[in-house]
This record gives C-alpha cells, sequence and structure tokens, in this order.
C-alpha cells in the first residue's frame, strides 16, 4: 500500500498520529502544499512566513529529501499528485479553522468519488472540541468548568506515540518542487535577525521544551509575569507549526516533575488548557475570528484614528511598556503574554481602537500567529469574548510596568532611548523633572514621544464608551 501523508500544521514526524499510521500500513509520499487559494483559508502573515520556511526546509531533512512541495489549490494538488504517483490512501491530521474544516471537508469529498481511502487523525490537540459538551449538549463558554470538568474531567490526554524509525518512501518520477519556489521569505531586511533567536524546527521545538524543564518550570507561575526574564516556555511558534505535539509537552512536563500538587506545573498545564479553549471556541463558533463573541459590543464607539494605530504599530506611543512590547514584536517576532495583555488593553481602551485592527497587526508580526489564540486572545482583552475580562478593567500601563518590570530592563531593551532614566520615572518619563530628563540626555518630543494620549482621560473616555453598549 503506498499512502499519501499531507502535512499540514504538524511539521513533525514524532507523535505524529498521520504519519505513524501511514508508516505501518507501508511506503509513504509525503507533501506539503503551500494553499493560499482556497476559499475562506486565512493567508499567512509575513512572520509566519518566515517560520514556515524554515520549518519546511527541517523538515525536508528529517524526510531524507523526499518531501514533496507545492503551491497551489490543495484539492488540486493532492488529486493530481495522487493520480500521477499510484497512491491508494490519502491521510492527514485534522485542523479546526473554520476556512480549512470547510476546505478539508470538500477535498474528502472529492477524494473519495475518485475511489481514494481517506483517513484523518488528531495531531494537534489534547482533547477535539466535538468531545467536550456539557451535559445538556451545548458547548461551555467558561474556561474552568471547560478545563477542569470537561478535558480533565473527560479523559487524560493521549500518551505520546512511539517515533517510527523506519519510514519507506515509496518510488515515483513525480518532481519535488522546492522551499524556495514557495518565495516565503520576506524581501525587507525586517526578519534578520530572527535567525539568531529562533530554531523552526522539530529539534528546536525539543530544545525549547528541554531547557523550560531545566531552567525555568519550576518557578513558572510566578515568573512568567516578568518581560525581562525566560520565565516561560516559547514553545508557541513550535506548537503552532506542530513541530511538537501538546501531548508530547503534557508528559514531558508531567514525567519529570511527577503529578504531585505542584501549582508551578498546574499552571503551566493550564495555560495549554487556553490553547485548547481558544480551538474551542474557535470550532463552536466559528465567525469569532472577525464577529463579536458578545453581541453588545457591535454597537462600541470605536474610534477611527489612523494616526494613534501607526504610533501603537510603530512603539511610538510615549508610554514605555506599550512601545518595549510593540517594538519587541518587530524585532523578535514575539511578544511577552503580559506585555501582550498590556498593549492590547492600551490599544481598545486607552486608544479605544477597534480590536481587529489589533487582532491583524498581531497576525502580520507574531511568528506564533495563530488564528484561534490569537482571536481568543483578543476578543478577551477588548471584553467582547466569551469569559472574557470585564471591558471596565482598564490595565494602568504605567502600574503594570511598575510591577512587573520594576528595575525597567525590559523597557530598556527595547526603549534604549530612556536606558539613562532613573528607575522611578523609567514607566513614566513625562514626569521626570527637567533637569532629571536632561542628564539622561532625554529630550521628550525628539529622542522619545510625548504619550499620544492623557492616561486619566482616556480611562474616562473608554469607560463612557462602554456604558453606552453595556445595557
Ligand atoms: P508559555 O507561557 O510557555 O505557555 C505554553 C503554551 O501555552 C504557549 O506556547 C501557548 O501555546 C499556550 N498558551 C499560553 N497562554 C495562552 C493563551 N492566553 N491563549 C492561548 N494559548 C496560550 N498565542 C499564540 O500562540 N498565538 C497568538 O497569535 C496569540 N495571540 C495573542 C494575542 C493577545 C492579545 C494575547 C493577550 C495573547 C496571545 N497569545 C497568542 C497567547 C500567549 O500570549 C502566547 O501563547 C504566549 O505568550 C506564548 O509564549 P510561550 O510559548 O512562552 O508561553
Amino acid at each position: 500500500q503506498t499512502t499519501l501523508v499531507w502535512f499540514r500544521q504538524d511539521l513533525r514526524i514524532k507523535d505524529n498520529p498521520a504519519l505513524s499510521w501511514a508508516v505501518e500500513q507501508g511506503d509513504i509520499i509525503p507533501l506539503y502544499v503551500f494553499d493560499e487559494q482556497s476559499d475562506d483559508v486565512e493567508p499567512l502573515g509575513g512572520a509566519s512566513k518566515w517560520w514556515l520556511h524554515h520549518s519546511l526546509q527541517s523538515l525536508q531533512k528529517t524526510l531524507k529529501d523526499k518531501l514533496i512541495i507545492r503551491k497551489g489549490k490543495a484539492a488540486d494538488e493532492i488529486l493530481a499528485l495522487a493520480a500521477a504517483a499510484g497512491v491508494d490512501t490519502i491521510v492527514w491530521n485534522r485542523r479546526y479553522e473554520p476556512g480549512e474544516l470547510s476546505r478539508d471537508k470538500d477535498i474528502k469529498q472529492k477524494l473519495k468519488e475518485a475511489d481514494y481511502k481517506v483517513k484523518s487523525f488528531n495531531g494537534s490537540l489534547l482533547w477535539e472540541p466535538m468531545q467536550i459538551l456539557k451535559n445538556d449538549g451545548t458547548p461551555y463558554k467558561v474556561y474552568t468548568p471547560y478545563y477542569r470538568n470537561g478535558c480533565l474531567g473527560h479523559a487524560s490526554p493521549r500518551y505520546p506515540l512511539q517515533s517510527p524509525d523506519d519510514i519507506k518512501f515509496s518510488n515515483h518520477d513525480v518532481e519535488l518542487g522546492d522551499v524556495e519556489d514557495l518565495a516565503l521569505l520576506p524581501t525587507l531586511d525586517w526578519a534578520d535577525d530572527f535567525d539568531a533567536l529562533w530554531e523552526p524546527g522539530e529539534v528546536g521545538a525539543a530544545e525549547k521544551l528541554s531547557k523550560f524543564i531545566e531552567n525555568a518550570a519550576q518557578q513558572y507561575r510566578d515568573q512568567r509575569n516578568i518581560p525581562a526574564v525566560e520565565g516561560t516556555s516559547k514553545l508557541s511558534p513550535h506548537l503552532h507549526f506542530g513541530e511538537i505535539s501538546p501531548n508530547q509537552i503534557w508528559y514531558s512536563i508531567l514525567d519529570a516533575f511527577g503529578g504531585s500538587d505542584n501549582d508551578n506545573i498546574d499552571t503551566y498545564l493550564s495555560e495549554l488548557g487556553w490553547r485548547e479553549f481558544s480551538y474551542y471556541l474557535l470550532y463552536h463558533w466559528p465567525k469569532i475570528t472577525t464577529d463579536n463573541f458578545n453581541k453588545k459590543f457591535d454597537q462600541f464607539p470605536w474610534l477611527n484614528d489612523s494616526n494613534a494605530l501607526v504610533a501603537w504599530q510603530r512603539g511610538q506611543t510615549g508610554i514605555p511598556i506599550v512601545d518595549a512590547g510593540m517594538r519587541e514584536l518587530w524585532q523578535t517576532g514575539y511578544m511577552h503574554n503580559r506585555v501582550r495583555m498590556v498593549v492590547g488593553s492600551f490599544l481598545v481602551k486607552n486608544l479605544l481602537l477597534d480590536w481587529r485592527a489589533g487582532a491583524k497587526w498581531f497576525w502580520d508580526c507574531l511568528l506564533d500567529a495563530d488564528l484561534a489564540a490569537n482571536t481568543a486572545s483578543w476578543q478577551w482583552v477588548a471584553g467582547s469574548g466569551a469569559d472574557a475580562a470585564p471591558y471596565f478593567r482598564i490595565f494602568n500601563p504605567i502600574l503594570q510596568g511598575e510591577k512587573f518590570d520594576k528595575q525597567g530592563e525590559y523597557v530598556k531593551t527595547y526603549c534604549p532611548e530612556l536606558s539613562k532614566l532613573p528607575n522611578k520615572y523609567i514607566h513614566k518619563p513625562w514626569e521626570a523633572p527637567d533637569k532629571v530628563l536632561s542628564e539622561a540626555d532625554v529630550v521628550l518630543g525628539k529622542d522619545y514621544p510625548n504619550p499620544i494620549v492623557d492616561l486619566k482621560e482616556s480611562r474616562q473616555r473608554a469607560l463612557s464608551a462602554y456604558d453606552e453598549v453595556k445595557g
């Protein structure tokens, strides 16, 4: 038997259910299709394309240069390859985004009509969204009962599979294609620094996990909120592209620290739970990528202020913790979770700009851009989501900075023009006396912007706007 293994968001060979199944049956043909042509499939952002390029190169190596690479409509490419290479079965690991779901359903039907066998597997979630429902048969809307009763109460996640040690590739004379032909790398030099910071691929993912287990897992609960510290796993882009499965992470953590009561470990596993919840919400409410989960927000009086949006995108708002976050994003393709919440709150509350504008920018700039997590998190920040932070709880970016970046190390890294300011003013340079500013070589409005909004007034404006819709 020859099985075509369609790689998608599962760019790994370990714990890959579709691949393992195919290898057990006989010969395989591995395929990746860069598909921006099927209807409703969200085109990748720039940072994601950079990652994909390198991840595919890495998978190509692992698969001994046998990975076939195509660009086009997935249905057409798969049917053409299956016919040309004498395949009888096609397998893949499932995806859950609305565009991919309807595309995959359509492909399955076309393949079946053409007399191919088709099989799909769960390769990216600990619990699939359709398995977890409340007793009344409806989906959960609140995280804690979803995770505790729905997921943990349902079944333990599947244990990772043994890696297939002897993959037999089918012989064929079909042209392989090349990652370079996909033209995924940016033409700007913006991504040049990513190479030194990230190692896309299965090996890089495993290394990140070992490092996290060794250095940070046992202090995760407290350290994860400090952006100047490597207190989190930074596995998000690896998880997004499926270079590691959540099952591998879940059990590596449990194997390393045992199942004993451990707040750090429980907190970390529960973050993986948030990832699951994001997919769950997207699966059951597929419109949330564009529509408010909470309809009240449909009437929200968002402003249309492109100058403010550009200042936010460029890290030029005059609020140091916000600017540091936005610059971290641009320079590294990543932003610390605490700071994502701060810059998000600042955008939708202090600047009164629509969360969708923030989500769009993140989609283009984040290496871990993920339709499920990005949508759910932005709606959470905006207060319009399921189980969201209430809109009226508005982060004060000065206090957030003073609490989580006490010494201003994070701000100084990304806003070096403020590096000589004393800690007392690092999160509010506009309050520094002239003498202090001049000793620190800072001229506000020249070296670093004045705040583009008054924090108190804009907070009040946000609360009034919310009053209009809260009903
Ligand atoms: P760790 O703290 O090590 O957590 C481990 C894993 O758990 C992460 O890799 C991630 O897969 C998952 N996770 C952690 N927090 C969350 C969360 N709140 N929601 C969903 N999954 C979570 N995460 C993305 O993967 N892609 C996105 O596009 C994305 N957009 C976001 C937008 C906003 C406005 C906010 C506030 C958060 C967003 N997040 C997103 C969630 C979170 O910020 C990142 O997952 C996390 O910072 C990744 O770093 P890490 O791998 O070191 O996380």
